[in-house]
């Protein structure tokens, strides 16, 4: 007699394994041409990368990317003026 099936398991993103074998990590892009488009990387950076990228999601239309990429930028300025702000506190 067949017992109950398998238990599903909770939907999960695909595991994607680098060239080191490492289990690589999801980034989201926030450049002009890929704003908000998720990839999959190498965990290690730099010339320790082995380069393993891989896109997840598909191609956003344009106006998005940039969109999200503007976003970024001003993020990244708001977060440089706090730095700014604590180093002439500090010194
Ligand atoms: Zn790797």
């Amino acid at each position: 007699m067949s017992t109950s099936s398998s238990v599903s398991s909770p939907q999960q993103l695909q595991s994607h394994t680098c060239k080191w074998g490492l289990s690589a990590k999801c980034f989201t892009a926030t450049t002009i041409e890929n704003g908000g488009r998720r990839f999959y990387k190498c965990r290690r950076l730099g010339s320790n990368s082995c380069g393993y990228l891989n896109w997840f999601d598909e191609k956003l239309p344009s106006h998005v990317s940039m969109m999200i990429h503007n976003k970024k930028v001003e993020l990244d300025s708001s977060r440089k003026n706090d730095v700014v702000w604590f180093v002439s506190l500090v010194t």
